[in-house]
């Protein structure tokens, strides 16, 4: 019935439009599968065949071509033979047409065959992917429809639907789904169904393409482009391997982190290639370097084109990623010893209370009891807490290392002497604790003397806000005597209690980190820093980098100068192993590999140079000479410094620093540990530089240099000798001071235009007297508007030189004209002053 419906429609419309019927026929129904399918149409009619034979034949039996004097049986047999000839040579040449042909075709489509070879692959993954999307959904829309057909009583409408389906669907979901839900109701001849199957099928082909395409696009060229790559890809390594297959390695194109500076053999590791082969290529470059040497961004860049990586620059903050911190949680938080830093003024007891308490509670004995120079120690208080102190010579130390980002006190121990008050540099220390957010403990020292007035000191410090339990105030107070070892038990109880209020934890298992409290250069182990373990464990072999050093943990020593083989939270241990002289107050951190060590180093290294480079500060005569020259200004005393100690190197630096005035500066040229080395010698003479030993002294080779070349190298043991001494030397640079004095004041009555002249002010000389030769400033309610010379000082209409108080007179100003009534006229002369610091 469907049959010859379909038929009926198709003979209709067929007759008039030809080619066009099924269009229109289908249209009615579905309107792209029509447009698909009459493409399909179109094209399937095929030219016939060739007939190669039949030319020949022709020609062969062409009677008027006959030769005379041939029979017609001889003729014929001829003609055949010859026919025969001629077809099987014009077969031949078709055939050898026909075979070249072939071949370049079968060239051709094998050539087609790998390039679609893998799109095909691709997309019959993703073609498979969405029909079994789409095959799912069909289920299930079949399904619905079988459950409508059922109730119509169609029973084999439901299963043939299915086949049909997957085009319909696919043909719904493109015109975004409006179709199915329409199509059962619509009856289908069989054989539009056949037709729509064999159709379904080649379309199910070029859907699968149109589907890939359409996700491609839908989903990002990323797809598309991976896949192109990979086709490329293979073809490429096809054609090599028929050439004659060297494409024995394949050149993998890296991107290669590149930080400001990397060990060579680094470089080599992250290109995936020889370290040799990177070596020899800088050497072919103009750089001697061995693998463990440094090279900069730039020269690495270089290499990592030269062998065809791709750079990727690190930022700056990547390097030191690694040692981000991380969090701790809070289970793992145990608890720690406080950190104490004594701290007060000049002769107030300091280094003796921190004596006091380490000879009472630091075991004697044990290697020669205390340890010289190491800056940190540890004590045990009578209810057994353990607590660790910092040996620091002064509030310079505590604010450098502050400054660092290495807050490593806990606690501060503010000593006051009983028989003096609170003195300058107890202030300042009260403001260090107070600006580090550290709580106090107030330890009323020499309480033994017979002037000790202990009251005095608690009311003194009222006055900085502070206010000690005994005055009903929230910090502890103590009285104690260094000298006797009165009240040290009770001022340690306190600290012990101020520790378990500030409920002081760390996390002691993981990758350490701490704090520089000195380093040194010692002769036989090399550098030497004493470090403050704040958070982890640090254990020998640990790979670290500390400030812009870094090394591997060779030997620990302990307060007590026992070996020992790690160090948990607030335990100050001696280093041994690193790869330079850090400062005070860097901060060590525990990394995993050298490499990451180095990079860090080197990074921060070219960091602070670049930064020492943008202050301009002068290491070099050059250098100096044309500071001077573009900054005249400004006289600068140079100097070096060398200490026995980084604490009191720096102690020192600061203490220049605050020398000087706008005019007179102290540049320290270079500061260390270490004795004074002809290196030394060789800067400060370069500069003009003397060179100052703080308990060190010269080498031989450095004494000769300096004697040889006049270099000045002064000895001291007391810091503020060294202060005085360089503020006598320094004072002698000063220019003359140029001082102001205010010799008058006016006030401008009435301003007056005089023809030639511009405004004159009429004033009234108020105080002292108006100097025509003087400087002027105009203050207009107390703010200076304008200051320079006058043009003209009238008493009535003479000139003068000069105008008591009292009196009144005309004054207009050198090139300034606006003058208004009721504004001042500030009369000052300037002269020079000898001064000194
Ligand atoms: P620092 O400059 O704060 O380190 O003070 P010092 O520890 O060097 O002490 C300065 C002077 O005070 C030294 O002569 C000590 O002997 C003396 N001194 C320190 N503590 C006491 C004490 O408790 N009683 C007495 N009588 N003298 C003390």
């Amino acid at each position: 019935m469907s049959d010859t419906d379909g038929k009926k429609t198709l003979g209709l419309r067929g007759g008039p439009r030809s080619g066009n019927v099924k269009q229109s026929f289908s249209h009615g129904r579905t309107k792209n599968v029509v447009v698909e399918t009459k493409r399909k149409r179109v094209v399937v009619p095929k030219p016939s065949g060739s007939k190669p034979g039949a030319g020949g034949g022709t020609q062969g039996g062409d009677p008027s071509k006959r030769p005379a004097g041939i029979s017609d049986a001889e003729l014929e047999r001829r003609m055949k033979a010859l026919s025969l000839a001629k077809a099987r040579e014009a077969d031949e040449a078709v055939q050898r047409a026909a075979d070249e042909k072939a071949r370049d075709e079968e060239r051709q489509r094998r050539r087609d065959e790998i390039e679609a070879k893998e799109r095909e692959e691709r997309e019959r993954e993703e073609a498979l992917k969405a029909k079994v999307e789409e095959e799912q959904r069909e289920k299930r829309e079949a399904e619905e429809r079988k459950a409508a057909t059922a109730k119509k009583a169609a029973a084999p409408a439901a299963p043939e639907a299915k086949p049909a389906d997957p085009a319909e669907a696919q043909a719904a979901a493109e015109r975004g789904g409006l179709k199915p839900a329409r199509k059962p109701d619509r009856e289908r001849t069989d054989d539009k169904r056949d037709a729509k199957t064999a159709k379904g099928g080649e379309r199910d082909n070029r859907r699968s393409g149109k589907l890939t395409l359409n996700q491609a696009l839908a989903g990002g060229e990323g797809g598309r482009q991976r896949s192109m790559a990979a086709m490329k890809r293979k073809q490429e390594r096809q054609r090599q391997k028929a050439m004659g297959g060297h494409a024995e390695r394949e050149k993998v194109v890296r991107d290669v982190q590149l930080p400001e500076a990397i060990v060579v053999s680094e470089l080599a590791n992250r290109m995936a290639e020889r370290s040799a082969d990177v070596v020899k290529a800088l050497m072919q470059n103009g750089m001697m370097v061995t693998q463990n040497q440094v090279i900069d961004a730039d020269t690495a860049e270089l290499i990592i084109e030269e062998f065809g990586h791709r750079v990727v620059r690190v930022s700056e903050s990547d390097v030191e990623q690694v040692i981000e911190a991380t969090e701790d949680r809070a289970d793992d938080l145990k608890p720690r010893p406080p950190v104490i830093t004594i701290m007060g003024h000049v002769d107030h007891g300091k280094t003796s209370l921190l004596d006091a308490i380490r000879k009472t509670k630091v075991v004697a004995g044990e290697a020669g009891g205390i340890t010289q120079h190491i800056g940190a120690y540890q004590v045990t208080a009578d209810n057994g807490a353990t607590l660790t102190f910092l040996d620091t010579p002064g509030h310079a130390a505590f604010t450098s290392m502050r400054s660092r980002g290495a807050q490593v006190t806990d606690i501060v121990v503010l000593v006051v002497a009983a028989d003096d008050a609170v003195m300058p540099q107890t202030i300042e220390a009260i403001n260090h604790a107070k600006a580090a957010k550290v709580p106090m403990i107030v330890a009323i020292n020499k309480i033994d003397r017979p002037a000790a007035n202990p009251d005095k000191v608690r009311t003194d410090l009222l006055q900085q806000e502070i206010i000690v339990e005994k005055l009903s105030g929230d910090v502890q107070d103590v009285e104690v005597s260094a000298l006797t070892g009165h009240g040290l038990d009770t001022l340690l109880e306190a600290i012990a209690l101020q520790a378990e209020i500030l409920e002081l934890k760390a996390n002691p298992d993981r990758a350490a980190q701490g704090a520089v409290i000195e380093a040194q250069l010692d002769v036989g182990r090399g550098p030497v820093a004493t470090v403050l373990v704040q958070h982890g464990t640090l254990r020998q072999g640990d790979i670290f980098v500390v400030g812009e050093q870094w090394g591997k943990v060779r030997a620990m020593e302990n307060d007590q100068g026992a070996r020992v083989k790690e160090a948990g939270p607030s335990v100050p241990v001696e280093v041994l192993g690193l790869n330079g002289t850090p400062e005070a107050g860097d901060v060590l951190n525990v990394v995993e590999t050298e490499a990451q060590a180095r990079e860090i180093a080197e990074y921060r290294h070219q960091q602070s140079k670049n930064k020492r480079a943008a202050a301009g500060a002068a290491t070099s005569l050059e250098q100096l000479m044309q500071k001077a020259k573009d900054d005249q200004t400004v006289s600068e005393m140079p100097i070096v410094v060398k200490a026995d100690v980084q604490g009191s190197a720096e102690a020192i630096v600061q203490a220049m620093e605050k020398i000087g005035n706008d005019e007179v500066r102290v540049r320290v040229l270079h500061s260390g540990v270490g004795a004074i080395t002809e290196s030394d010698i060789g800067l400060a003479e370069a500069s003009g530089a003397p060179v100052f030993g703080f308990n060190v002294r010269a080498n031989a080779t450095a004494r000769n240099t300096a004697n040889q070349k006049g270099v000045e190298i002064r000895y001291y043991s007391v810091i503020y000798d060294l202060v005085d001494d360089v503020k006598a030397a320094a004072s002698g640079l000063l220019s003359n001071e140029i001082r102001e004095n205010f010799i008058g004041y006016a006030e401008i009555r009435e301003v007056f235009k005089v023809s030639g002249v511009g405004k004159v002010a009429g004033c009234l000389v108020t105080e002292g007297v108006a100097r025509r030769s003087a400087g002027v400033r105009l203050l207009r309610d107390n703010v200076v508007i304008h200051e320079g010379t006058l043009k003209t000082l009238k008493r009535f209409k003479d000139e003068v030189a000069e105008v008591q108080s009292g009196q009144e007179c005309g004054m207009a100003f050198e090139n300034y004209d606006d003058v208004r009534p009721k504004d001042v006229i500030e009369i000052f002369t300037r002269e020079e002053v000898e001064r000194s610091l």
